[in-house]
């Protein structure tokens, strides 16, 4: 599942195509450039199929998530989209919750199509939880999702952002204990910040305390700064962390320990939260769980979400300039985008053995083999891409000794021969 990602794809046959307009229902930066990159296609409002370089991304957000979740204990697995009404019924969402889809057949029936898992999970854990001994003491019970969720998003005007189909990893963690769940929630906060620092937008991402309606210090969203954001947050660069807007009374900076004035107000994307869920679905169903007395408990949870496809839209709204998307290393859909120049049998020649080289060696790369094209156009098309190192074979670049490499994110190029690609590309992997 993790290692299947090809190192090498050829232009010329990628069913894809860039586009130079934006398709005109679509007002988000972020549509806007994966739908003329064919990252991905727009089905309606806030739904989107992932297109091959879309999914390479989607892939490796997936995994680092995937790493991460492992590292810190979690047990994976892949629950139902169709979740029994009687279950949304025990916990009162069928009624309450605004932005459930309810689905029916022809017989009559009618189920929720899941927004997110509690109600699924918290009854299949019934099965396998009565006692404290089905606890560790040195290992967490965690247990994550990475799945497609749907809302009935009313405002589905910001491309990947807000989806009404989307995809997101949701992890539920048990405890017997107030103890054990701080202990774990903690550790959490810390798991958060790696990954986002790995998808490469760490340094724009915050802390930040949420209180979710009445103030409780288990509450925190992690707020990416950007313009395209929904939310606004105040910013304590001092200490690295904010506050959602709604929280900022004098009692909660007073509790935090912030002063009003040297908070920055800035617009933020939500990219992940996390939370105490106290006892509010394992009540429901009483998944409960007798101690060493034989007295009985119900379970403590917390519940930790990242939106991978909110993230995707983020990184092209915070990591871009007027001409296109600049992956980050960790995610791009491939490391180099390698261009071939003009028509000239030995150039074409040249350029191939380079893809076949730099493709045995583990770089990924997409070759633009596509011939009919001006080199203006293969540029264009590779800053609208976004893969971090452009790298052109001209009868020119053959003259000055080898291969023009370009990092996206730079003006200037220089030229390497074969070996020095493939060690820059080579060294990147290892980092
Ligand atoms: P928001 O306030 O933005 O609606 P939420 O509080 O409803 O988010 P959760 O239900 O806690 O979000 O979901 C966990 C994570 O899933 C969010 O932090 C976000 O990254 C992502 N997410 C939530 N709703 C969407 C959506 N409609 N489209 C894409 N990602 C979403
Ligand atoms: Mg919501």
């Amino acid at each position: 599942m993790t290692k299947n990602i090809t190192n090498g794809m050829r232009q010329s046959i990628l069913f894809t195509k860039t586009r130079k307009e934006a398709p005109a229902d679509e007002v988000s930066k972020n549509a806007e450039f994966l739908v003329r990159g064919g990252f991905v296609h727009k089905e309606m409002a806030g739904v989107y199929s992932y297109l091959p370089l879309g999914l390479r991304v989607l892939k490796k957000i997936e995994n680092i998530i995937r790493e991460e979740m492992d590292k810190a204990g979690g047990q994976e697995v892949l629950l139902s989209s169709f979740q029994p009404k009687e279950n949304w019924e025990k916990t009162g969402r069928w009624e309450s919750m605004d932005d459930l889809y309810k689905v029916s057949d022809s017989s009559g029936r009618v189920v929720a199509l899941g927004p997110t898992h509690e109600e699924i999970i918290v009854p299949i854990l019934k099965n396998y939880i009565s006692s404290h001994k089905d606890f560790l003491a040195e290992k967490p019970l965690a247990i994550y999702q990475i799945q497609n969720k749907f809302r009935m998003e009313l405002r589905a005007k910001s491309g990947m952002l807000r989806g009404r189909e989307f995809i997101m990893k949701d992890m539920y963690s048990f405890h017997t204990s107030k103890e054990d769940f701080e202990n774990f929630y903690e550790k959490m906060k810390d798991v958060y910040k790696t990954i986002f620092k790995r998808v490469g937008i760490g340094h724009l991402t915050y802390l930040t305390f949420a209180s979710g309606g009445t103030f409780s210090k288990y509450s925190h969203e992690f707020q990416t700064i950007s313009s395209a954001g929904e939310d606004t947050i105040y910013v304590d660069e001092a200490s690295g962390n904010a506050l959602n807007k709604e929280v900022l009374t004098d009692e909660v900076l007073g509790q935090l320990g912030l002063a009003k004035e040297k908070l920055v107000e800035q617009k933020a994307i939500e990219v992940g939260n996390i939370f105490d869920l106290k006892t509010k679905y394992s009540k429901p169903f009483d998944l409960s769980f007798t101690d060493a007395k034989g007295e009985k408990h119900v379970v403590l949870m917390g519940c930790y979400g990242i939106g991978l496809s909110r993230l995707m839209g983020t990184v092209v709204e915070v990591l871009s300039d007027d001409k296109g998307i600049i992956w980050p290393e960790s995610i791009a859909p491939f490391a180099v985008h390698l261009l071939v120049l003009g028509e000239d049998e030995a150039v074409l020649k040249e350029a191939d053995k380079i893809y076949e080289s730099l493709q045995k060696s583990g770089v990924e790369v997409l070759f633009d083999d596509r011939l009919g094209m001006s080199p203006g156009e293969k540029f264009a098309d590779s800053d609208l891409l976004g893969i971090p190192m452009r790298a052109v074979v001209s009868p020119r670049s053959i003259k000055e000794g080898g291969i023009e490499i370009k990092k996206r994110n730079e003006e200037k190029g220089k030229v390497v021969s074969l070996d020095e690609l493939q060690k820059i590309c080579l060294k990147k992997s290892i980092n």
